[in-house]
């Protein structure tokens, strides 16, 4: 083999200094380097390290989603979906099929087989419609878990157009960021839940708003990132000042499930079904409508009406409704899930050596009261709390006496009226 260049075994290659004037000289296989070289080359090693991705190269970094993503056929995402959620199978099994999809494309595009491919199959944003407390956060945060994928909520309702207050829609990814340690090609792929999308709906009974903040503008900013784009972050979110160091996000590969209650989206439902049931030969007109849930019928047609601009439905070709939960729903949602309320309250009590023992008609009346505060599941764990808070007060430092605590339908009544959730409510 030809070596480069002469090899002075007496000299610092990197400086050409000579031994006689640097204090050590370190020898490798064909070069020396002194002491000086080797400060310098920490110091060149430190900069690029810290230098953030808007300003050049990137600076790998590790977090605890470095790793690969943990994807299963969909049929089994949905089982381990089971576990946590109560109900909602079409939504399961639309979100199980998006996801997977969408994963299985990043997996070929990483192995290098997608990119020369004539079809490219583009990413499906999810749209969940959904009363709220029905689990829409909660199906997108339990798949991020799933994935071992970063996973971050925001809520739509604080970003404004830029040049007005509130936060810029980039702080959405900024908070991304933050959850997987600046770890940008982990963000890269992660699962961004935004939450209340209907809020920003255009205001269409007011057209005499000329400068719509919360409204369009803030569906046009979103628009973009939705869509996939390089994006400047401001590492700690919030808005963008001159001097700051941006981060630089691609979008593309970002999976955004948008999820909104969309009050009042049955009436532009009930429309456009009555219309298509009523159509001239149409062959829907024997069909019948499940009145008391028009949610399920919900499509990109409907979501548009509703004041979402085209363009961004367009982005969110995934719509799935979620059930409005019913007393059966609210009673498994206590006891069933891996991490069910109840188990929570058990584990808690047994912490302090008592037996918690809830009795089923004590379930029936927790679940009748969510059903009428109408807070879906939301309204579960505040229910739970103005019940049990005094047991948890009082038993800790309770010296001798009985070891459980048994809750019935009479106990659960007696301490809901007495706390302020039962005289709010009372009020
Ligand atoms: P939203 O639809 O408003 O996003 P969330 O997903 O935040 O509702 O639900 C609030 C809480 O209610 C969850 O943390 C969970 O404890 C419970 N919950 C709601 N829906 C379900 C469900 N279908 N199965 C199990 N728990 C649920």
């Amino acid at each position: 083999m030809q070596k480069r260049g002469k090899v002075n075994p007496n000299h610092c290659s990197f400086c050409g200094r000579s031994k006689d004037d640097v204090m050590i000289l370190i020898s490798g296989m064909e070069a020396q380097i002194c002491e000086t070289c080797v400060e310098k080359a920490e110091e060149i090693i430190e900069q690029e390290l810290s230098r953030p991705e808007g300003e050049g190269k990137a600076a790998p970094k590790s977090s605890k989603f470095s790793g690969p993503v943990h994807l299963i056929p969909p049929r089994d995402i949905k089982t381990f979906l089971d576990d946590y959620i109560i109900g909602q199978d079409d939504a399961k099994k639309v979100l199980a099929v998006a996801v997977y999809n969408h994963y299985k494309r990043l997996q070929e595009l990483a192995k290098g087989r997608a990119e020369n491919d004539d079809v490219e199959i583009e990413k499906s944003n999810v749209l969940f419609v959904g009363q709220t407390g029905t689990g829409k956060t909660l199906l997108a945060k339990t798949i991020a878990k799933l994935l071992n994928v970063p996973f971050a909520i925001v809520d739509a309702t604080v970003f404004t157009e830029a040049g007005y207050v509130g936060e810029d829609v980039e702080s959405i990814l900024a908070r991304l960021l933050q959850v997987c340690d600046y770890d940008v090609t982990a963000a890269e792929r992660g699962i961004v839940y935004i939450d209340e999308i209907d809020k920003i709906a255009r205001k269409q009974d007011n057209p005499s708003i000329t400068r719509d903040v919360s409204g369009e503008g803030v569906q046009q900013a979103m628009l973009k990132m939705l869509e996939g784009a390089e994006v400047l972050v401001p590492p700690q979110g919030g808005r963008k000042h001159p001097e700051q160091k941006l981060v630089k996000v691609n979008t593309q590969n970002i999976l955004f499930i948008c999820g909104g209650a969309f009050d009042g989206i049955d009436k532009v439902i009930a429309r456009r079904v009555n219309t298509q049931v009523i159509g001239y030969g149409n062959k829907n007109r024997d069909i019948e409508f499940d009145r008391d849930n028009l949610l399920q019928y919900v499509t990109s047609q409907d979501v548009k009406h509703y004041g979402l601009i085209p363009e961004l439905v367009g982005r969110m070709p995934v719509v799935v409704h979620l059930d409005p939960l019913d007393l059966d729903a609210l009673r498994q949602i206590l006891t069933q899930p891996r991490n069910a309320l109840l188990r929570q309250y058990k584990k808690l009590f047994s912490l302090e050596g008592i037996e918690l023992d809830i009795q089923p008609d004590a379930i029936d009346f927790i679940a009748e009261k969510a059903l009428e505060y109408q807070l879906g599941a939301r309204g579960l764990r505040s229910l739970c709390e103005a019940i049990l808070t005094d047991a948890m007060f009082d038993l800790p430092t309770s010296t001798g006496g009985s070891k459980k605590l048994t809750v019935d339908r009479e106990y659960a009544a007696e301490k809901l009226e007495r706390s302020r959730v039962g005289r709010l409510k009372a009020a």
